[in-house]
């Protein structure tokens, strides 16, 4: 038989039998993400306030999850005062959490998805996931990795908010880049040419010219996905969704509609 320790009545908490955190600073870490102060920085200031070298902040990040995946939560995704279904809501967007993955990277979703995924089963999941890095060796394959994809990844709404567990995630009927660019290389001449008004975009030069300013154009105009957020006036967060392309109105009509 295999003993892991995993005393908590110690104050440890144990990731991978050779990172052990003290739970005092497993809570200042999360008290620090709740001032924006991601792990990175935290450990960067640890390193510089006692002179020892920490492990790298990635794995640091990998144990402070693990804990909390373990760890019951009561933030309940609801205000007291707007109550669950609060009659005014504030829709934000964060740009820095931008994945790196390209739409080729995404599984696809099978020919009958129809844009409903079980919201609970992906957050079980990616918990999961969270704590089985601390189990598996560096450089072996995680069982439990939830890789990305439009039919599995599913938003978080508070449970009291949400008519159900099943909720709306359409991502995949978003336009690609890729698809707007064979559009583009599809069009006429004038038509090219007036986009590069519209655009701002020099407009002089040969037909393929314009298309490879127009491409590069649009690389740098779309991002790459983030997080969509709605919360009351007061500021308590009710639902949050990652998305692997550039936010639209689909990310936040899929949240308000679940
Ligand atoms: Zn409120």
């Amino acid at each position: 038989m295999f003993y892991r320790y995993q005393e908590w009545k110690d104050r440890l908490h144990n990731f991978n039998d050779h990172i052990i955190l003290d739970i005092s600073l497993c809570l200042t870490l999360r008290n620090l993400l709740q001032v924006h102060t991601s792990v990175n920085r935290a450990v960067e200031f640890l390193q510089l306030t006692t002179g020892i070298e920490f492990p790298p902040p990635e794995t640091i990040l990998h144990a402070y999850l693990q804990f909390e995946a373990l760890t019951d939560h009561e933030y309940k995704y609801s205000c007291p005062t707007c109550g669950d279904y609060p009659p005014v809501v504030i829709m934000g967007v964060h740009k820095q959490t931008a994945s790196p993955l390209s739409g080729n990277d995404i599984e696809k979703p099978p020919g009958n998805f129809k844009g409903e995924v079980n919201l609970e089963e992906f957050w079980e999941s990616l918990s999961k996931e969270m704590i089985s890095r601390g189990f598996v060796a560096n450089g072996r394959h995680d069982l439990f990795a939830v890789p990305p994809s439009y039919h599995f990844w599913a938003p978080w709404i508070g449970k009291n908010t949400r008519h159900s567990d099943t909720v709306l995630n359409t991502e995949f009927e978003k336009v690609t880049e890729e698809r707007l660019r064979e559009e583009l290389f599809k069009q006429k001449d004038d038509v090219i040419q007036s986009l590069c008004h519209e655009c701002a975009v020099e407009s002089t030069g040969s037909r393929s010219d314009l298309l490879l300013r127009l491409s590069d154009e649009m690389k740098s105009r779309s991002a790459t996905g983030g997080w969509g957020v709605i919360m009351c006036p007061c500021g308590i967060v009710y639902s949050l969704k990652c998305s692997f392309q550039a936010e639209s109105h689909r990310d936040f009509a899929d949240l308000l509609l679940s």
